[in-house]
Order: structure tokens, then sequence, then C-alpha cells
């Protein structure tokens, strides 16, 4: 379970990014965060996982008070949380599989990753990853090769080949097309339910927000101010969160 009491975030020029968020996400839950560009959400995500540290409040994630953590502790708590980024952040002139591989190297020792040593265990986890996202035929393909969504999906298995258990994408699907969206978030959906993985997700586009999330965080000037089912988000409560109506650019017409 993820808690977070109070939670504000000061940058250190100032900006005051999260402005007191109370919030708690259970193991295995599909949430999407929505709001305007500059509305807190990628600091609220990045906390999670202390790529940004809080400076106010209590964020707790199982049972452990995350800004209390340090080094080796820290390292080993950021194993269990895994992210993915808008531009996908492959090694491109590798291969596929090499690139998920890499989710593994923190389970051996040094000397071995440099070496390219994985075990058959690491290959066969590797490969379950890629199989679940439907690419494993590109598993020896160059990452390069692949288009967009294809190297979206290699990204993600190799997220879910770190075994982690809790997601955090930051705009999964902002560089892709309307019809590969769809089938990344599909993808999303399916490791959340058959692995059990909670996944939080940044999402400047509402209606793939409203289709694939159960539940719709709204956020506006670092306050949350929409926490609820993804069926009960109504044009009146999205236009409360984004201070207007929607563009066509906060639909992606998908
Ligand atoms: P969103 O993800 O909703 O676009 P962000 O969390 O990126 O919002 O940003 C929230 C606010 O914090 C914005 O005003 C942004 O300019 C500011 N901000 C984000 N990152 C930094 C940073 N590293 N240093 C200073 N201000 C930042």
């Amino acid at each position: 379970m993820i808690k977070f009491e109070g939670v504000v975030k000061t940058y250190p020029n100032g900006v005051q990014a999260l402005k007191g968020v109370d919030l708690s996400i259970e193991q295995g839950e599909f949430v999407c965060i929505i709001g305007l560009s500059g509305a807190g959400k990628s600091t609220l995500l990045r906390s999670i996982n202390q790529m940004h540290q809080i400076t106010g409040g209590k964020l707790i994630v199982d049972d452990v008070d995350v800004s209390t953590l340090k080094g080796k502790d820290l390292r080993r708590f950021r194993r269990n949380i895994g992210m993915v980024f808008q531009s996908f952040n492959l090694v491109k002139r590798t291969t596929v599989i090499k690139n998920v591989l890499a989710a593994r190297v923190a389970d051996m020792p040094l000397w071995k990753s440099l070496l390219g040593l994985y075990t058959k265990q690491d290959k066969i986890i590797a490969l379950e990853a890629l199989d679940q996202v439907g690419i494993l035929e590109k598993a020896y393909s160059r990452a390069d090769q692949l288009s967009g969504g294809q190297q979206q999906r290699v990204a993600l298995a190799r997220t879910v080949a770190q075994q982690p258990k809790i997601i955090l994408a930051d705009e999964p699907v902002a560089s892709l097309d309307p019809v590969t969206s769809q089938q990344v978030m599909s993808d999303f959906v399916k490791i959340n339910k058959a692995l059990n993985i909670t996944v939080i997700a940044n999402m400047h586009h509402v209606d793939i927000a409203l289709k694939y999330a159960s539940r719709i965080i709204g956020v506006k000037e670092g306050k949350i101010i929409y926490d609820g089912p993804s069926l009960k988000v109504t044009n009146d409560i999205l236009k409360e969160i984004y201070g207007r109506e929607l563009s066509d650019d906060d639909l992606m017409g998908a």
C-alpha cells in the first residue's frame, strides 16, 4: 500500500509542486493521474520512488517511510518499483532481449553483468516478460528497428522483468498515435491484472485515462481535487480539473 499523508514538495527554487497531498493506493490498483501541464502529476509520481524527495508530510510504501531511506536501503526499495517513461529509454543499438535483461542486473554481481553472463533463469524471466507484452518474436531484433509502440512494449517488458510490485508510468503513451496508445495501455492493464502489479500512470490524454484506469486522480495546482472511479468522472469534474472545456489535444480522439 502507498500512503501519502499531507505530502508537500517544494523545489529549491521555491515552487511548491505538491501542497498537502493525502492519498492511499492499494496493491493491484490501476490509477491514472490527470491534470494540466504543471499541475504536479510528475512530482507526485516521482516522489513514490524518491526520484524527487518530498519536503513535508509523510510517504509510506508497504509500511516503510520512504523519506528515511538512504544508500543500500533506498536501492533495495527501488528494486520493487519499475518506471516507464514517455521516451522509452531503451539502449537502441542493442537487441530487445539485452534491453530486457538489463532489468536483472541488480540481482547479479557487477562483473557478471559487464560480461553479459546472465543466468538461464534471468533469460527465462526476460523472455516471459516479452511474451506477456506480445513481442517475443522480436527478442533478437535491434531495439531501434522497432516501431514506437513496440519500443514502449520492450520498456514495459523490461520493467516486468524487474519483478516489481509497483509500476510508475510517466506519460507512457504521449509519444504514440491513438491506435498504438490503446494497444500499449491494454498491455499495461494485462500486466496489472495478471501479476497484481500496482500501476500508476500520468496521462495527458483524458479519454485514454478514463478508458483504461479504474481510478482517476485529478490534480490541480499541487492538490488532489478528484479521487474516485473513472466511471464517475463527469464533464463538470473534468472542467474543474482543467479549469476550462477540454480541447481536442486533451482528448486524443482515440
Ligand atoms: P506535471 O507533471 O503535472 O506537468 P510537474 O510535477 O512536472 O507537473 O511540475 C509541477 C510544478 O513544479 C511546475 O510548476 C513545474 O514548473 C515545477 N517543477 C517541476 N520540476 C521542477 C524542478 N526540478 N525544479 C523546479 N521546479 C520544478
